[in-house]
């Protein structure tokens, strides 16, 4: 197949473009590098089945040739990143979603969305199935990422029904692995940076708010499945291994073998109170759990971070 990639240079994306390559499809990649890094996908630069375009999908572009599927990655997702650029999240997520959807239409492409956990808000339904509609404050600082992703769902919906695309709506839990942006403000970067350069690790809040933290080898085989099944509403994925933020920083202090303190600092606004995907309907759909304990996940991860910190003490 030949896919089309936006937000080819993030996190998710080049993870994401690794595995199509692998499995034989051509990748056209698209990026504007507002947050994502080309760094991310310098050792595909010679690849024979990989092409680079640098492209804003807000604004008009055009592909050359067939296309087979759309996947649409491309997104502010950190909060820091977002809060920054929440004119530009709003936008990809609707006018870019848009156009993407716009291109497989044209193109009798597959199309997949990648949507996020943060549509159910600061959620009262434990954990988190896709039928709940979520408890979202839509003029709150995360509300241009919430709307964003909330919008981008409706108009694949919209655009499944009216034209019959064969769309799929990833909703992603919180993620991690090596490609993380190190400044980006998530909890993993932020851990991990303190933890090798034996600086306080800062806890928002008293850190009893849980997260469920996925390794990205196993999300990407979920994208990957999901992208090729007939489902057209919202799938889950994540870890469904919650645990508090205190938890999660005493673990990461345990990996990397630190002696960091532990200090508490002001809980951002609308922060989740909770979130642990329910992934029975991916189990069951796509045959799909996530494989890498936490452990291990983090030990590459922590292999990334000690290359990317050259001071890094611990
Ligand atoms: N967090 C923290 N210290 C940090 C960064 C984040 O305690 O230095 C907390 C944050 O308040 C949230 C959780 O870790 O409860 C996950 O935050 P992140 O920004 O990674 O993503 P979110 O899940 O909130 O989108």
């Amino acid at each position: 197949m030949r896919i089309v990639v936006a937000g080819a240079a993030g996190f998710v994306g080049s993870h994401m473009c690794d595995r199509l390559l692998a499995e034989g499809h051509s990748v056209v990649a698209l990026d504007n590098f507002l947050t994502g890094d080309a760094a991310n996908l310098a050792h595909l630069r010679d690849h024979t089945r990989f092409q680079f375009v640098e492209q804003d999908i807000t604004l008009p572009f055009a592909i050359e040739g067939a296309v087979d599927s759309v996947l649409n990655m491309a997104s502010p997702a950190s909060p820091k990143d977002y809060l920054e650029y929440p004119i530009e999240t709003l936008d990809v997520g609707s006018v870019g979603t848009r156009r993407m959807l716009q291109l497989a239409l044209e193109k009798g492409a597959r199309f997949l969305v990648t949507s996020t956990s943060e549509c159910y808000g600061d959620p009262l339904v434990h954990p988190q199935v896709e039928t709940y509609w979520g408890n979202v404050n839509p003029v709150g600082p995360r509300s241009c990422y919430d709307e964003s992703k909330r919008f981008a769902e409706a108009m694949t919906m919209a655009y499944h029904r009216k034209h019959g695309v064969r769309t799929n709506i990833a909703r992603i839990f919180n993620t991690y692995g090596p490609r993380m942006k190190l400044n980006d403000g998530r909890v993993v970067p932020a851990f991990l940076d303190q933890a090798l350069r034996g600086e306080a690790m800062t806890v928002f809040g008293s850190g009893v708010q849980t997260r469920s933290f996925c390794y990205v080898s196993d999300l990407v085989d979920g994208l990957y499945r999901l992208m090729q099944s007939e489902e057209r509403y919202p799938v889950n994925l994540g870890n469904p291994r919650e645990m508090t933020i205190l938890e999660f920083a005493e673990h990461i202090r345990v990996v990397t073998g630190s002696k960091s303190e532990i200090i508490f600092q002001e809980l951002p606004e609308d922060d989740p109170k909770q979130r642990k995907p329910d992934i029975t309907k991916a189990r069951a759909l796509l045959g799909w759990e996530p494989r890498v304990a936490l452990d291990e996940g983090l030990r590459e991860t922590v292999a990334y971070f000690r290359g990317k910190i050259p001071d890094a003490s611990a």
